[in-house]
């Protein structure tokens, strides 16, 4: 009741107070005093309390992320187009670049599905087998048009006359070739993304098997046969690993947008058993070497072929074709050969393509490390298959005549960082040893990899 009462008094001051400020200034200290010592407590520490809050700092309040849901009205007719458009955006819009949008041009997206060939998609679209040939022609120099895979994706952009003004191939993650129409001729383009090598570090020590323990320290297969190849003239890898011999691996893995592209090459290997440590470093060359620079790998060899050679046609990047007299480069050397003579590996590598090209034929590419490729093309036979690791001297196959050739021979590339050069001129590391000139960049990679496998500080 006594607090009604004063409660009444308070509004009645506070009321009377409003009609003029000054007035209510000079009210407020009759209104506190008439107001009992709780009260008075009580309000003070409501504002004390009132001013902390006010200090906090805000970004503690509003510290946590603001969800928001973005809901878009449910169209029938836009639900039918963007379902089908999404997965190829990121396509779409890689290929926005290359299919400027001429009016009246239709663009055809396929994906490939077992079976599918280039001329089944040519027919299907209305294209002429001529043109599918032209392509193939020029597809020599990226051999990219023999074999389509499941999975991969070609684009076509075709003008109202049914004219063919590009072709385009996302050959895998890394590789996508295209082919334009300019000035009545087909131009091929390879473009490559260089992807990113990062180093990875294994170690692991003899239980049962080389193999098996390798295996068990997280090396794939292609690897250990990289090691063992790299070391077989030195270690009999059967007899000679024990039980608690240790092996320290370091194998540069090939990235691309982050994904490991399954692209891999053993730097460098370190084997301790009890009376011996056995070493093999990678060179720019492709070719392995000990700790001295002392060759383990055999040295490249000048000729795929045996016996005499006559080459009837040279490397030339400016050869004139003799029906177009346009400039078409002959990337190879060509050697007489009758159908069936052998054809030997260069070169100790692993084999990245064997497989049939219109144009090219029967064909042959092998990979000798980062630097070196080598390619036999128009064989009758092909001895060898994707992914299989060859020696210098190994026979791979037999040359022929197969796809557009001119007669029994056989056409022998070889690249370096994928630019072909004349194969007859290139400056082949022939010799046992890591040659004088190259000693110090060789010591200098070396002592990179012995430092990334904590062997020297
Ligand atoms: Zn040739």
């Amino acid at each position: 009741m006594l607090l009604l009462l004063q409660l009444k008094f308070f509004l009645k001051i506070l009321l009377s107070s409003f009609c003029s400020l000054p007035s209510f200034i000079r009210g407020l200290p009759r209104l506190f005093s008439s107001l009992p010592r709780i009260h008075i407590l009580l309000i003070a520490s409501l504002c004390a309390f009132v001013l902390i809050v006010s200090l906090i700092p805000t970004e503690i309040i509003i510290d946590k992320p603001i969800k928001r849901e973005l809901i878009l009205p449910a169209s029938d007719s836009l639900k039918g187009k963007y379902a089908i458009a999404q997965p190829l955006t990121a396509i779409r819009e890689s290929s926005a670049k290359l299919f400027p949008d001429f009016s009246g041009n239709r663009e055809v997206e396929i994906t490939i599905a077992a079976g599918d060939t280039l001329s089944g998609i040519f027919s299907k679209e209305g294209l002429s087998a001529a043109v599918l040939q032209e392509l193939q022609e020029a597809d020599t120099e990226y051999l990219r048009l023999g074999n389509l895979f499941p999975g991969q994706k070609v684009q076509l952009l075709i003008n109202p006359k049914n004219q063919l003004l590009s072709l385009k191939i996302i050959v895998d993650r890394a590789h996508t070739l295209s082919f334009t129409l300019k000035d009545g001729a087909y131009v091929p383009h390879l473009e490559v993304k260089e992807g990113e090598w990062r180093n990875n570090y294994y170690q692991g020590s003899v239980i049962g098997s080389f193999y098996v323990s390798a295996k068990k320290a997280g090396l794939s297969v292609g690897q250990i046969q990289q090691i063992s190849g790299a070391l077989q003239d030195k270690i009999n890898f059967n007899r000679e690993l024990r039980a608690g011999d240790s092996f320290q691996v370091l194998v540069a893995k090939k990235y691309i947008d982050g994904v490991y592209s399954f692209d891999s090459e053993v730097l460098a290997t370190i084997i301790k058993t009890r009376s011996a440590t056995y070493t093999a470093f990678l060179h720019e060359d492709g070719r392995y070497y000990d700790k001295n620079g002392k060759g383990l790998s055999k040295a490249y060899r000048r000729y795929p072929i045996n016996g005499k050679h006559y080459v009837t046609s040279r490397f030339n990047p400016r050869r004139l074709h003799p029906v177009t007299k346009r400039i078409s480069p002959h990337n190879g050397t060509d050697f007489r050969a009758k159908v069936g003579t052998r054809v030997y590996s260069v070169g100790d590598g692993v084999v990245t393509s064997a497989y049939y090209h219109p144009a090219a034929g029967n064909y042959i590419v092998i990979k000798h490390g980062r630097k070196y490729t080598s390619r036999f093309l128009h064989l009758s036979k092909i001895l060898v298959r994707k992914g299989q690791r060859v020696e210098m001297g190994q026979l791979i196959g037999r040359s022929g005549n197969t796809g557009r050739s001119t007669g029994p021979h056989l056409h022998y590339e070889f690249h370096v960082y994928n630019k072909p050069v004349d194969p007859m001129k290139v400056n082949l590391p022939l010799s046992q040893e890591v040659s004088k000139k190259e000693k110090a960049a060789f010591n200098k990679r070396r002592d990179l990899f012995l430092r990334e496998m904590g062997e020297i500080k």
